[in-house]
C-alpha cells in the first residue's frame, strides 16, 4: 500500500486511485522561455520517482502520467521580443533543452505532454461555462474569475482572504469587481500571439490552462495533482477552483502532493538577482553526471527542504561510485538481499533518504540482483558499471576488470576530440543547441570535460 501526504487533508492517506486500471496523475510543468535550474529539476525527479512506484504497483499500462508545457506566457513574448523571433522558436528551443536536461536527470518524458497553444479552444470553452454559471465577468476585453463566486476558494492552502490577496501580488485592475479575481483570458495587441474568442482576440491566463487539460486528457477528477510548494497558492487554488465551479463540484484531484524548496548554501533562494542561479546545463558542462546529480535530488525527503551545494554533489558521486563498484565483476555475494525493503521505503510516502539506505544495504550485501532490481525504482544505477567508471577519478583499480573496461572503452585521440569541438561551434553559432548538447554530451560519456571560457572551449580527460 502506497501511502502520500496530502497537502489538502494536512496528513499520510493510504493512497486509493478511484480506478486501479487507470491510475492518473498530473504535474504542473515548465514554462519554456529559459534554460531549467536545478530548482526546477526537483519536481520532475520527484514526480518520476512516484511515477515509477505508480507503475511498479498498479502495471505499466495503467498509470497516466501528464505534464504540461506552458509555451504561451508573457515572460515567452517578452523573451521572443528581445531576440526578435517568434514565440514558437523559443518555446521550441527550450522545450527541447528541457526534455534533454531532464533525460540527462534519467526522468522519463511523461505519457502525456499537453502544450497550452494546442488547448485552447478547450480553455475558451471552460471560461464560456464558468460565464454561463455566474463564475466568471468579461470586463475590459479581459475575462476574470470571481473569487467571492466560489465560497470554497483558498481550501488547499487554508489561508486567510487577506493573506491571498496579499500574496497573490495582484495588480488592482479597475475592470475588477474583487481584487482577489484574477484573469482567465487576456487581450492580445496585433503584434502579439493570439486566438479569436467570444471576447475578442487574446490569449488564455496561465491557470485555466492546467484546468483544460486534465479535464480534456484525463478526466474531471484526477487522482494525483503534484507540484512545488510554491505552487500551492495562487495556482493550484485558482486550478481547484476553476475545475469544480466548471463541473459542478467535481473535485479536480483526490491526493495534492507537493515538493519542497530548493535552496542554495547558506538557505539562500536561487534567484537572478542574486546571481546564484544554478542550471542543469552548467551542471552538466562542469562535467557532473546527471545520476550524480538526480541522487542529490533524492538525498532529502522530497518534503524537506534541500541545501545545493558542491559538497552534496561530491558526498552523491561518492554514493554512487560506491553502489556502482558493487556491482563490478568479480563480485562477492555475501547474502541474499530484498528489493522489496527499499519499495516499502518509497511506499512510505516517497522515503528517499530511507530507500537509499537500503539500497546500500543490498549493495553491501552483493547481490547485484536486488541491488539493480531496487535502483530501478529511483532510477538509478542504470549505467553499465564498467562505463560508469571511464574517467572517473576515484576508481577502484583492484575492481575493475582492465578487459572489460577496455572492451566498454572508446578511448578518443586529440585531434578527434578537436574535430568534435569544432562541430559542437558550428551546432551553437547556427543555434542548434540539442545538436551542441548532444556533441557535449558524447565527448562526456567518453570521460572529455569540456570547459567553455573567453578564449574558446578547452578539453581535459575526466
Ligand atoms: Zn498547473
Amino acid at each position: 500500500m502506497i501511502r502520500l501526504y496530502d497537502t489538502h487533508a494536512r496528513e499520510k492517506r493510504d493512497f486509493e486511485p478511484a480506478d486501479p486500471e487507470r491510475v492518473t496523475m498530473y504535474v504542473c510543468g515548465p514554462t519554456v522561455y529559459n534554460r531549467a535550474h536545478i530548482g526546477n529539476a526537483r519536481p520532475a525527479v520527484v514526480f518520476d520517482v512516484l511515477a515509477r512506484l505508480l507503475r511498479h504497483t498498479y502495471g505499466d499500462g495503467r498509470v497516466i502520467y501528464a505534464r504540461n508545457v506552458t509555451d504561451v506566457d508573457d515572460k515567452i513574448i517578452d523573451a521572443a521580443r528581445a531576440e526578435g523571433v517568434e514565440t514558437a522558436v523559443v518555446t521550441r528551443r527550450y522545450e527541447d533543452f528541457y526534455l534533454a536536461d531532464m533525460g540527462a536527470l534519467g526522468v522519463r518524458p511523461p505519457d502525456l505532454a499537453p502544450k497550452a497553444t494546442e488547448t485552447v479552444s478547450e480553455m475558451v470553452a471552460m471560461i464560456a461555462r464558468l460565464i454561463d454559471t455566474g463564475h466568471a465577468y468579461e470586463a475590459d476585453g479581459h475575462v476574470l474569475f470571481h473569487v467571492p463566486s466560489d465560497p470554497d476558494y483558498g481550501g488547499l492552502g487554508r489561508r486567510d482572504r487577506e493573506a491571498m490577496i496579499a500574496g497573490a501580488r495582484v495588480e488592482v485592475a479597475s475592470y475588477k469587481k474583487d481584487p482577489a479575481d484574477f484573469v482567465l483570458w487576456k487581450p492580445s495587441g496585433e503584434a502579439v500571439i493570439g486566438w479569436d474568442s467570444p471576447w475578442g482576440r487574446g490569449r488564455p491566463g496561465w491557470h485555466i490552462e492546467c484546468s483544460a487539460m486534465i479535464e480534456r486528457h484525463l478526466g474531471r477528477t484526477i487522482d494525483i495533482h503534484g507540484g512545488g510548494l510554491d505552487l500551492i497558492f495562487p495556482h493550484h487554488e485558482n486550478e481547484i477552483a476553476q475545475s469544480r465551479c466548471a463541473h459542478d463540484g467535481a473535485p479536480l484531484a483526490r491526493y495534492w502532493v507537493h515538493n519542497g524548496f530548493l535552496s542554495m548554501a547558506g538557505g539562500e533562494k536561487m534567484s537572478k538577482s542574486l546571481g546564484n542561479v544554478v542550471t542543469v546545463g552548467e551542471l552538466l558542462d562542469e562535467g557532473h553526471k546527471g545520476e550524480t546529480l538526480r541522487l542529490a535530488l533524492l538525498s532529502a525527503h522530497y518534503r524537506q527542504p534541500l541545501e545545493w551545494s558542491s559538497q552534496l554533489v561530491a558526498q552523491s558521486k561518492a554514493t554512487l561510485d560506491r553502489l556502482y563498484r558493487s556491482l563490478l565483476p568479480p563480485v562477492a555475494k555475501r547474502g541474499d538481499g530484498d528489493p522489496g525493503e527499499v519499495e516499502s521505503a518509497l511506499a512510505d510516502d516517497l522515503n528517499t533518504p530511507l530507500a537509499l539506505a537500503r539500497l546500500g544495504e543490498l549493495a553491501r550485501l552483493g547481490d547485484v540482483e536486488a541491488t539493480k532490481r531496487a535502483a530501478g525504482l529511483l532510477g538509478l544505477l542504470q549505467e553499465d558499471p564498467v562505463e560508469w567508471f571511464q574517467g572517473s577519478a576515484s576508481p577502484s583499480p583492484d575492481r575493475v576488470d582492465p578487459r572489460l573496461r577496455e572492451e566498454a572503452g572508446s578511448f578518443l585521440d586529440g585531434a578527434e576530440i578537436q574535430l568534435r569541438i569544432d562541430r559542437r561551434a558550428e551546432a551553437k553559432a547556427r543555434r542548434d543547441f540539442a545538436e551542441a548538447d548532444r556533441l557535449r554530451a558524447d565527448l562526456a560519456a567518453a570521460g572529455i570535460v569540456l570547459e567553455d571560457g573567453p578564449q574558446g572551449t578547452t578539453w581535459r580527460r575526466a
